[in-house]
């Protein structure tokens, strides 16, 4: 049961702006702005952590050129091509998908709240070694 691949089936519909092999893209149910589309893999995988890389990494050069097309059609001033993988950050579809989020000077409808930095020598080493 996972209610992107029955969208992907065609079992639940959606506004498709755009299809390929490899996705589907449909506009979000409760878009943050005029042109908020999620694209969606069309292989059900939970997540970016989860999939092959090469396949992640089509999804997005597919998502990028339908960035450039939304951003010109719309309009837009910029956009943010976010991808939330797991709970802890903010997934509540496990199904990876990419959302393209056209940006509106003054629209204020993303925005990412810094916490108290960890000692950054400690972190470096974490990742690095
Ligand atoms: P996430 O929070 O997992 O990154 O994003 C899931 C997105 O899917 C949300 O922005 C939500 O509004 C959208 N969504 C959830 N269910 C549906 C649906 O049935 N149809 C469409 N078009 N979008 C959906
Ligand atoms: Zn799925």
């Amino acid at each position: 049961m996972c209610i992107f691949c029955d969208i992907i089936k065609g079992d639940i519909p959606s506004r498709t702006v755009y299809e390929s092999d490899n996705v589907k893209a449909i506009f979000d149910i409760a878009p943050l702005t005029k042109g908020h589309t999620i694209v969606l893999a069309k292989q059900h995988v939970t997540s970016m952590l989860e999939a092959d890389e090469d396949y992640a990494a089509a999804i997005m050069k597919e998502t990028a050129a339908l960035a450039k097309l939304i951003v010109a059609k719309t309009g837009a001033d910029g956009c943010n091509i976010l991808v939330n993988s797991h709970e802890a950050a903010g997934q509540t579809v496990d199904h990876m998908h990419f959302h393209i989020i056209p940006r509106y000077k003054g629209d204020d409808v993303v925005e990412l709240h810094r916490m108290p930095s960890d000692d950054p020598d400690e972190v470096f080493r974490l990742i690095t070694e």
